[in-house]
């Protein structure tokens, strides 16, 4: 087996996040099983992917303990084969998908945990809402129906630039949107309470602005 210093990284970010007490997805994404236990053997619990079929050839072949966080766009198709396990879904962008969720953790018996996703990037690609529209998906009849989804937070990703006051303003802002909402329509619960963002270039900025789940792969597996 290739010699690396995962456990080292782990145990390195981890400390950084302690004072600030957040969690930390280890990003496994397009990493061999492997890694992903050497991981877990030091002490990693949390393991994010972004693609739906990855997730379930990885989850059968790891412990049963390990939390699977989906972080990327999910398409509507694709949830059906990820809700019997997936222990939270970061990038819930409209209705339709929460519908979705929704139905399928009743399938399953479960209520499923997830993040609405925020567009707070410049880039016009990333996925997300903007608060008028997630305004509208937490008003709606639809969403008051739903007794197998849990909306337990907001996640975003920054500009992909050197740009550090760039980037502070983008996750500063998801953390308004996050205090907004929160008072607005979670004041009678703490289930609300998750801010997913910050990534290996810029989770330091992240926790400084209010972070509570930091997503970070290269840094601990080294460049996919
Ligand atoms: C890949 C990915 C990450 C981790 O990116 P790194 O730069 O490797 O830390 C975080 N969040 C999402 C949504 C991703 O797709």
């Amino acid at each position: 087996m290739v010699q690396t210093n995962i456990s080292e990284r782990l145990h390195q970010i981890e400390a950084e996040l302690k004072p600030f007490g957040a969690r930390l997805v280890a990003v496994s994404k397009t990493h061999p099983p492997e890694l992903i236990r050497e991981a877990y053997d030091a002490g990693q619990r949390i393991f994010g992917e972004n693609r739906v079929q990855e997730a379930t050839a990885k989850q059968p072949e790891l412990p049963e303990d390990i939390e699977w966080h989906l972080i990327g766009h999910l398409q509507t198709n694709k949830v059906k084969y990820i809700a019997s396990f997936v222990a939270m879904i970061h990038g819930v962008d409209s209705l339709k998908l929460l519908q979705e969720i929704d139905k399928q953790g009743a399938r399953n018996n479960r209520v499923i945990p997830c993040l609405l996703q925020f567009h707070i990037a410049s880039e016009e690609t990333k996925f997300g809402l903007n608060e008028a529209e997630a305004r509208e998906l937490l008003e709606s009849k639809e969403y008051a129906a739903m007794r197998h989804i849990s909306v337990q937070g907001v996640m975003g990703m920054a500009s992909f630039t050197d740009d550090k006051n760039k980037v502070r303003n983008e996750f500063r802002h998801l953390k308004q949107t996050f205090d907004t909402l929160r008072q607005g329509y979670f004041s009678n619960t703490d289930a609300f309470r998750e801010i997913s963002m910050g990534m290996s270039g810029d989770y330091r900025i992240a926790l400084e602005e209010g972070s509570t789940m930091v997503r970070i792969g290269s840094a601990i597996f080294g460049q996919r």
